[in-house]
């Protein structure tokens, strides 16, 4: 990822909309979130959660980076994909993969697979965890134009995203208090397929990333899935990462990126979970939570390093295990858990 979106006719959609996403899977309104929100306002989370590992984040990133560039129809995304499988039904996931086809701006066709795993499917209220598993097949803006052609590692733009979430399962998983609500799990793939920088076309519908949340959004694995809000962590591991709050996750889930935000102040992470919209004029950044929110209508908060860009090491050959900071690993991941375990059962 990612483009970011200045039609002012995709803001109009999204104001269209918002009324209607704003609603979660169980009709309650994001005002009357807000209100529950505001209740612990100044005051210091109520659970606490168990502590997570940022050791062990890293070598969930750096296990995805030693099968290679996770490019679809490749025996590295094959075999990545057998590993989050076998991971997440490991760590207590019950596990299925969706398959689609899709076909890129190059027209090549492209074998996707969204892999989803589920804990605790007996409780009503859930929480959707998401982040795309897919890695970037060039480098389009390395400055050295000899590497531009070849895959990136994707260790921060892929693996970090996929990383936390696996930790947040283990640390579930290990502690003896468990969240009440149930927890869903979505890598989503084919996010980082776009064109090259330059040519990516100025409208929503066309857009070239995001196809395995596009296809998920309205063809859910389950006929009429719904989570009481999604969290998605994309880019989430780099040295110098900093999160603001990011236009389309405030328009469609405004009390979510509320919540997250406030969390993170309370736990020390403030400095890099900055409670402030990003400064990124009109539009929003175009990512896998776009869909979520206006198809498939949970509503989902983007975390996602954008300062005054994305980073130096985006989309380009630095995107290695050595941009990989366990100190953000753990921040995202530790507020993360914090919110998991804050919420109430209803
Ligand atoms: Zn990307």
């Amino acid at each position: 990822m990612k483009k970011l979106f200045f039609s002012s006719i995709l803001i109009l959609l999204c104001t269209c909309f918002a009324c209607e996403t704003n609603k979660n899977s169980e009709g309650q309104t994001n005002d009357s979130l807000k209100t529950e929100s505001n209740n612990t306002q100044n005051s210091k989370p109520a659970v606490k959660a168990p502590e997570f590992n940022a050791d062990s984040a890293f070598v969930f990133v750096e296990r995805q980076v030693a099968f290679g560039p996770r490019i679809p129809n490749s025996k590295a995304h094959e075999d990545c994909a057998n590993y989050l499988v076998q991971t997440l039904q490991k760590l207590g996931a019950t596990t299925e993969i969706q398959n689609f086809d899709a076909t890129s701006f190059d027209k090549k066709v492209w074998k996707g697979k969204n892999i989803i795993g589920s804990i605790n499917p007996q409780a009503t209220k859930r929480i959707l965890l998401a982040a795309h598993w897919d890695s970037r097949r060039f480098a389009d803006k390395d400055k050295d134009t000899t590497v531009r052609k070849k895959a990136i590692d994707g260790a921060d733009d892929g693996g970090s995203g996929v990383a936390v979430i696996l930790e947040i399962l283990r640390t579930i998983q290990v502690s003896p208090s468990k969240p009440t609500v149930g927890i869903d799990v979505i890598f989503f793939d084919l996010e980082d397929d776009g064109t090259p920088e330059g040519y990516e076309p100025q409208d929503n519908e066309s857009s070239t990333w995001c196809y395995g949340s596009k296809h998920w959004s309205k063809n859910k694995h389950k006929t009429n899935y719904s989570a009481y809000f999604g969290i998605l962590f994309d880019m989430v591991g780099a040295k110098g990462a900093t999160f603001y709050h990011e236009p389309f996750s405030l328009e469609y889930a405004q009390s979510v990126t509320e919540e997250v935000w406030r969390t993170a102040g309370q736990l020390g992470y403030g400095h890099i979970f900055i409670n402030q919209k990003a400064n990124i004029g009109a539009g929003g950044i175009m990512d896998d939570h776009f869909y979520v929110n206006r198809d498939a209508k949970i509503p989902m908060v983007d975390i996602i390093n954008y300062g005054s860009g994305f980073g130096a090491h985006h989309h380009t050959q630095a995107d290695n295990i050595k941009i990989i900071d366990k100190s953000v690993l753990k921040a995202v991941g530790q507020t993360a858990l914090q919110v998991l375990y804050q919420q109430t059962a209803q």
